[in-house]
């Protein structure tokens, strides 16, 4: 369970992130979303301890992280870039996380082999970045993520640089993965469909703070400003 209290990250000027709470049930997909410059991603950096908040607290289980370096937090992050290294492989991609924290080679391998069959990359762990499609290299980010066997994971837009099939696709297939493996999820998107048919919960947020959050039915069913309701597609 991932506690997110009175979270304030203020980069000078008017605060990007203003005193949002929420908390997320282990094995839940929520949903951030809203429209750009809302503070989604900077919410997301400062869960994954990639900024430092201005004020707030960050629990997870139960202990507090607010603190606690990024590498410690036992927190997968998936970017919208995928920042993934052209000169290494696919596998070697793959792996870098876990090589780096010294996971040996014989269990490198085996979670390997059983994540590139989960995301459909088996046939092309010895290719470059470069010799991929869009949709593959999105997926060998979410290996990437899903190797790691972290409890939580955070999206950031992952599919957004991919053509309107292929996103539908993923999204179900992320949502798959989510659900098969148990992971608590926090995914951002400024796409209301990907919200509703993702989500188990959705935070709307706009200029930093949470405007209405529930299910999807519920901000559907029930916005409770003009804003949700357009943001959602609902009728006012
Ligand atoms: P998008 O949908 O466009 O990705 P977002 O909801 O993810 O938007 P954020 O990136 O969190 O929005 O930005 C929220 C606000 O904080 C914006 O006004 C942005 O300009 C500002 N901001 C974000 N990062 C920084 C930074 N490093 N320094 C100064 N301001 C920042
Ligand atoms: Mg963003």
């Amino acid at each position: 369970r991932i506690e997110v209290e009175h979270l304030v990250k203020d980069f000078g000027g008017r605060a990007a992130v203003n005193d949002v709470s929420f908390s997320v049930e282990r094995g839940a997909l929520c949903v951030l979303l809203g429209p750009s410059g809302c503070g989604k991603s900077t919410t997301l950096r400062l869960i994954a301890g990639l900024e430092e908040p201005t004020a707030g607290r960050i629990v997870i289980d139960g202990r507090d992280i607010t603190h606690l370096p990024s590498k410690d937090r036992r927190i997968a992050m998936v970017f919208q870039s995928y920042a993934l290294f052209p000169h290494l492989t696919v596998a070697q991609n793959i792996v870098f996380g876990l090589e780096v924290r010294g996971v040996a080679r014989a269990e490198r391998d085996a979670r390997l082999g059983k994540v590139a069959a989960l995301v459909g990359l088996s046939e092309y762990l010895t290719r470059k970045p470069g010799q991929l499609s869009g949709g593959q290299r999105q997926r060998v980010a979410l290996a990437r993520a899903i190797v790691s066997e972290q409890p939580v994971c955070l999206m950031d837009e992952p599919l957004s640089n991919l053509d309107a099939k292929l996103r539908q696709e993923m999204r179900v297939e992320i949502r798959a993965l989510q659900q098969r493996l148990g992971m608590t999820m926090i995914y951002v998107t400024h796409d209301q469909v990907e919200a509703m048919t993702m989500a188990d919960q959705v935070i709307l947020m706009k200029d930093g703070a949470i405007e209405q959050a529930g299910s999807p039915v519920d901000l559907y069913q029930a916005p409770a400003t003009v804003f949700a309701a357009r943001f959602v597609g609902a009728p006012p």
